[in-house]
């Protein structure tokens, strides 16, 4: 196919470029090897950073976080919950240090406010009563799997083309130019070619194996992080410490559970997102010393993502973002760094470049283009309301005349599966659970999968063993250090499907 841009990666950042070309008039198409968010747009926090956690040390990410984080709220409100954020130091922990939070917040334009130790305790009483300063910011829990897909449908709504499944696999380059771009489908093994005028590599922690493909040599440090998600909502505020970003010092409140995160190690590869039993249990000592509650909680799954630094890697890299161009392949810009909740920013940058390249003079339009029309409301079920919140505009689709749930852990509808499947992107039970939630929940798909299984065979025709097998391999990842009553779980739901339906393998 013969496109103006071809945009290499599906994650938060290559789906906002796709948008904000497509929204100025561009002729693109975008390629995803995995699912959307196969990368670190899926492997993170989902923290709408206030810019509070780089005041001190990174101004420029704090600024840029603090502006973007009101943008979010009011064009993609549907996938934001307005949890508020909280920093608060405990004994042993600096006590200057939030006299140098104070201002640099004032200063990178981070709204902050100083709450007594009561204060903070009647705002969050799962909080710690040693807590000596607490400080008041606008963070917020991010859906991203949601945000990116809006960000999908709304660059095809505008006449963008968006493959996932379909992994670049090699290019050709002559003069400088890339001139053809080849890539597998994976729904089907057929290859494909795309001749781009233009190409943007968003691939994340792969952008300098796709910048190598063009003959080019990008240097950038990767840095792994690891997540847990703990049972239920353990707090009504994401909780950071108040001190130097360090390991363990996140609680985020998600949906169902909270997540606690992060540790920093160098990765060594873009798929080395591998937990240890340490960080686990660093992550849990560090976030209950914050929020007590957490020292019984069950903990459901780890998970870990890779992020790619500018400037080599650590907690000392800037988690801010460039846009890089080479005179090797002169028609490829290369966008690295950055956040989830910065990922607008980064996409108008480039697009910004983009079209300075192929002379489009129309603006950017996505800090005020909502993602998709406002939701209906007024008259509605307590089904409707609920998927509104979930889905947005999109929930009108979604026939809440079927009350029956298949996921009784998160509570999601049968309906919200039969819709997913009707998307033309889902082609795995993964790619229906991140865009329904069926199988994130404590049983991890023992209760529903049979159920979406179903579903899928109906409306896919998929092989139905090999589907299962794949889906319950997925899920097993994350419970290798699973103890307690989620090990319990684990041990139950393997008897069912190894023991009662004869699964073997993944499962
Ligand atoms: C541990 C951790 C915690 C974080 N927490 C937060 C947080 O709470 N809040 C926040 O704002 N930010 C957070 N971040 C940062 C944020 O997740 C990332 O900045 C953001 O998701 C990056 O998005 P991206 O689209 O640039 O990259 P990615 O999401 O990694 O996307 C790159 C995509 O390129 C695709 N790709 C690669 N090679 C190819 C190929 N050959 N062909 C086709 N596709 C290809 C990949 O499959 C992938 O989907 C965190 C990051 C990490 C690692």
């Amino acid at each position: 196919m013969r496109k103006e841009v071809l945009v290499i990666g599906g994650g938060a950042t290559g789906a906002g470029v796709v948008r904000d070309l497509a929204l100025r008039g561009a002729d693109c198409v975008l390629l995803e090897m995995g699912d959307y968010c196969h990368g670190a747009s899926g492997g993170n926090h989902g923290l709408l950073h206030s810019g509070g956690r780089y005041a001190v040390k990174d101004p420029s990410s704090a600024r840029e976080c603090a502006e973007e984080n009101s943008t979010l709220r009011r064009i993609a409100p549907f996938c934001i919950e307005d949890t508020g954020g909280l920093f608060a130091s405990l004994p042993g922990d600096d006590p200057e240090f939030g006299d140098r939070f104070e201002r640099a917040c004032r200063e990178t334009g981070v709204p902050v406010e100083e709450l007594s130790a009561q204060e903070a305790l009647a705002e969050e009483p799962g909080l710690s009563t040693d807590v000596t300063r607490c400080y008041r910011v606008p963070d917020g829990s991010v859906d991203p799997f949601a945000l990116v897909q809006a960000n999908v449908d709304d660059a095809r709504a505008n006449g963008a083309t968006v493959l996932n499944h379909c992994r670049v696999t090699g290019m050709e380059v002559d003069g400088g130019r890339v001139v053809r771009v080849d890539y597998v489908n994976n729904r089907n093994g057929e290859s494909g070619h795309v001749f781009p005028e233009l190409m943007v590599n968003t691939a994340g922690a792969w952008a300098p194996q796709v910048a190598k493909m063009a003959g080019v040599h990008l240097a950038m440090g990767l840095d792994q992080g690891s997540m847990l998600v703990a049972d239920g909502r353990h707090c009504r505020h994401v909780v950071n410490r108040l001190r130097p970003p360090s390991n363990g010092d996140i609680a985020v409140p998600n949906h169902t559970s909270t997540i606690l995160g992060t540790t920093s190690r160098p990765a060594s590869s873009p798929e080395d997102s591998g937990v240890s039993e340490a960080d686990q249990g660093l992550l849990l000592r560090e976030a209950s010393r914050m929020l007590p509650g957490l020292r019984t909680v069950r903990v459901i799954r780890s998970y870990g993502g890779v992020r790619p630094l500018l400037g080599g890697g650590g907690r000392e890299a800037s988690r801010s973002f460039a846009v890089l161009r080479d005179e090797g392949a002169e028609n490829m810009l290369t966008v690295s760094g950055g956040k989830l909740t910065t990922y607008r920013l980064m996409a108008e940058k480039v697009s910004d470049q983009a079209c300075r390249v192929l002379g489009i003079r129309a603006a950017c339009r996505t800090a005020s283009e909502p993602l998709g029309p406002p939701a209906e409301g007024g008259g509605m079920s307590i089904a409707e309301s609920r998927l509104t919140r979930k889905y947005g505009w999109r929930s009108r689709d979604i026939d809440t005349g079927d009350a029956r749930v298949i996921c009784s852990c998160e509570q999601v509808l049968r309906s919200e599966v039969v819709h997913a499947l009707g998307g033309e992107d889902v082609l795995t039970m993964a790619d229906v659970m991140r865009r329904t939630r069926a199988g994130m929940g404590y049983c991890q798909g023992m209760d529903c999968s049979l159920g979406v299984l179903e579903l899928m065979v109906r409306s896919k025709g998929v092989d139905p063993r090999q589907t299962l097998l794949e889906f319950l391999s997925e899920r097993e990842k994350g419970l290798e250090l699973a103890s307690g009553d989620q090990l319990r779980q684990e041990l139950l739901r393997r008897h069912v499907f190894q023991g009662v339906y004869r699964l073997g393998g993944g499962a």
